[in-house]
């Protein structure tokens, strides 16, 4: 927290003593007949593409083969969210450094909080480990250990789980945000916007569709997952998630909250235990092996591994890959 803190400041001192360059700068971005819009993540980046398409500049601020949970904001991403016209992030609980540079950029950009509409479910803390992490992080350290005030800056008491995306329904709130901004910030367009939004929730509410039909008469009701990700999927699908890693900021899993999960998995009959795409599997291979199981992924789409970036995956076809792996899990 303290590093963190002391990074911002030296930041923000920078970013004072450059203001002149930054003025330059913001001008010479700016292009005449296109929105600058700077989308924080994945989802929020892919949602925004849909439905501004070839009338904005959208650019990614956290590049979507890197974990946003652990995400440090640098000199350069400053300059970028500075050069924007708007900025699109998820949540105050997820981004949680937006709210702060929002207030202390030299220019006025309009932050857009996208999940500000949905009900957040309470309670969820949650983190990552990366120890041994064997994707492809150019800008991560590999073995960060974090304060979990970096990702849940508003509150230290109430962390609210910040994987809104993950929900169909919540999505459609999300979309709204996105186009209801574009539309006030390039009214010219709004037709195209309204057009390309109108086609993303039909695509939206089929996936919810295919979701609830897909998740009935299922004879298990328990999934067995990396981190705490998929609360909103068990919310609105009536099942349940336990996770490897736990509500602890610091810590991995002791010995004995894998025996847990260990008896709670032969109790169960569980027959599948899921890793990530960015998370170090070695934990749920243990379990796997203990257990006789399998290890499949459930991406929490929190970014795009490289394999998902061959397949040309994108938000929908990696939801229809977890249903199928979600259906099977709770068979
Ligand atoms: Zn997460």
């Amino acid at each position: 927290m303290k590093r963190f803190k002391l990074i911002f400041i030296a930041l923000i001192m920078l970013l004072s003593l450059n203001i002149g360059i930054f003025a330059q700068a913001k001008k010479e971005s700016i292009s005449i007949d296109k929105l600058n819009v700077v989308s924080s993540f994945y989802p929020i980046y892919f949602f925004t593409n849909e439905i501004g398409k070839d009338k904005i500049n959208n650019t990614i601020l956290i590049p979507s083969n890197v974990e946003p949970h652990d995400f440090e904001i640098t000199t350069k991403d400053m300059i970028k969210l500075e050069k924007a016209d708007i900025v699109f992030y998820n949540s105050r609980y997820f981004e949680g450094y937006m709210k702060q540079i929002e207030t202390n950029l030299s220019y006025k950009v309009d932050f857009i909080e996208c999940s500000k509409d949905v009900k957040l479910l309470k309670g969820h803390h949650h983190h990552h480990h990366h120890t041994s992490d064997k994707h492809n992080h150019k800008n991560q350290s590999s073995t960060k250990h974090h304060d979990e005030s970096e990702h849940h800056s508003e509150s230290k008491d109430i962390a609210y789980d910040p994987h809104t995306w993950l929900s169909p329904i919540n999505a459609k709130l999300i979309c709204k945000v996105i186009y209801e901004n574009l539309s006030k910030k390039d009214a010219q367009n709004k037709d195209f916007y309204k057009n390309n939004y109108d086609k993303l929730i039909k695509k939206l509410d089929k996936l919810n569709y295919d979701y609830k039909n897909n998740l009935v008469n299922l004879s298990n009701d328990t999934i067995i997952v990396s981190h705490m990700a998929f609360g909103y999927l068990c919310d609105l699908y009536n099942f349940k998630q336990v996770a490897i890693r736990g509500f602890d900021a610091e810590s991995e899993p002791s010995a004995k909250d894998l025996a847990n999960i260990i008896d709670f998995a032969k109790e169960k009959n569980i027959k599948v235990i899921f890793s990530e795409d960015f998370v170090n599997p070695k934990l749920s291979n243990i379990l796997a092996n203990e257990l006789n199981i399998k290890v499949e992924v459930l991406s929490p789409i929190e970014g795009l591994s490289s394999n998902q970036n061959e397949n040309n995956d994108d938000y929908f076809t990696i939801m229809y890959y977890n249903l199928e792996k979600i259906k099977e899990a709770l068979k």
